[in-house]
């Protein structure tokens, strides 16, 4: 008898005919790498795969952080004797402390000579026998014991819901524009979560905004790496494009070509080492410069698809999830970001592409991206 985790992948894996193998090998990569520094054997039993390990809470905590994973059942293995497979399940129910139950076969291995239904019934009668207190639920049973007939027998009733999505690494890469506020690390995550590899750039604009709020930022982008494991953050120094931008431009434009430069600097990165697309926090709607217009004039600056993960979302529901990865506590750090400190009085929430395009014909636009991406701090996170 072994206790073992079970690890049950995401039914779009299953999709992906021919490639399923190649999605199959990624994920067992990060599975890998995700469980580095714990001690752990991975094994296969007919298409179903396994972990062995010394410290099972651990590993389970990492593979929770791993896309692709759907279910972490803890198994006991076990042979396939009959009378084996009944104490298992009595045990498993006996020690749910659960009202009612139902047991669940899955007959892979097609010598066993009953079949899935007579296992159910008749393992399901004998635990009854033996806990009197207990009742069957079809339905909606406290407990349910499942019994994975293979070469061997796993019996496990305790399933941790993974995070499903596809195995990070599958779907391309895009660059993150990563602020410190509540939106954009919940965007990469999302985007991350589809597979794609997300590095990150961020805007910093000293002395108006502080090595703390760099230091948030790059604390969120750890924090991502406990999903994706590693990422590059790009810190682009902004004052001088800002600077420009205020001494020439008129006031209630300066969000929104200050936007269009972000967008500009990030695709510029994004060229310079191959990263297909750009994703930010942004969503309908939700500030002055969120509008549909503000879109359409800031994406005028993609040569690439601007992704905007949360763009139909409510700031509830971006609030939850930032709780739940983990991000939350660090983005409401009262951390200035340099968006906060050049905000107009009344900035133009439905800018017009030519009109912007005209009043930003003033900056030599090119000789400043060039100097912000040359001066730029590449910091390496999870390498
Ligand atoms: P967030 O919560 O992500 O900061 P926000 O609601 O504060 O978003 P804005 O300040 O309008 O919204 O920023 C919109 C998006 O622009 C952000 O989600 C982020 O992707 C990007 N962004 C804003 N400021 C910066 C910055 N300093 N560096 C990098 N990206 C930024
Ligand atoms: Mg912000």
């Amino acid at each position: 008898m072994k206790r073992l985790i079970m690890i049950k992948y995401a039914s779009e894996i299953f999709l992906k005919g021919l490639n399923k193998s190649k999605f199959e090998k990624k994920l067992r990569d990060n599975i890998k790498r995700a469980l580095r520094g714990v001690e752990f054997t991975f094994v296969e039993d007919s298409g179903r795969w396994f972990l062995e390990s010394n410290d099972i809470d651990e590993a389970v905590e990492r593979l929770k952080k791993v896309f692709g994973v759907s279910e972490i059942c803890l198994v006991t293995q076990i042979k396939s004797d009959y009378e084996e497979i009944k104490k298992q399940s009595l045990l498993e129910v006996k020690e749910s402390g659960a009202a009612t139950f139902k047991i669940e076969t899955n007959r892979a291995n097609k010598s066993f000579p009953k079949n899935s239904m007579e296992v159910s019934r008749e393992v399901g009668a004998y635990v009854l026998e033996n806990l009197p207190d207990i009742s069957v639920d079809i339905h909606k049973p406290q407990c349910t014991v499942h019994l994975d007939l293979r070469n061997d027998t796993y019996v496990y009733s305790k399933v941790i819901k993974g995070l499903n999505g596809m195995p990070y690494g599958t779907n391309g890469k895009t660059l993150l524009m990563l602020s410190g506020g509540i939106d954009s690390p919940v965007a990469g995550y999302m985007m991350a979560r589809r597979g794609v590899e997300v590095e990150c750039v961020y805007f910093h604009s000293p002395p108006y905004t502080s090595e703390r709020a760099k230091d948030k930022v790059k604390k969120l982008a750890e924090i991502l790496t406990e999903y994706t494991g590693r990422t590059t953050l790009y810190v682009v120094p902004f004052t001088d494009i800002q600077m420009q931008i205020i001494e020439k431009c008129r006031e209630d434009e300066l969000t929104i070509i200050m936007r269009r430069f972000m967008m500009s600097v990030s695709c510029r990165i994004a060229k310079d080492n191959e990263i297909h697309s750009v994703a930010t926090g942004e969503s309908i709607g939700q500030v002055a410069s969120q509008t549909m217009q503000g879109l359409v004039v800031s994406d005028d600056c993609a040569d690439r698809p601007a992704f905007r993960p949360l763009i139909a979302m409510d700031k509830i529901d971006i609030m939850d999830i930032s709780r739940k990865i983990g991000t939350y506590d660090t983005s409401i750090l009262p951390y200035e970001d340099c968006c906060t400190i050049f905000v107009p009085k009344h900035p133009k929430t439905k800018p017009v592409l030519e009109v912007i395009r005209k009043s930003e014909s003033v900056l030599d636009k090119e000789k400043l991206i060039d100097e912000a991406v040359k001066n730029m701090e590449i910091i390496r996170i999870g390498h």
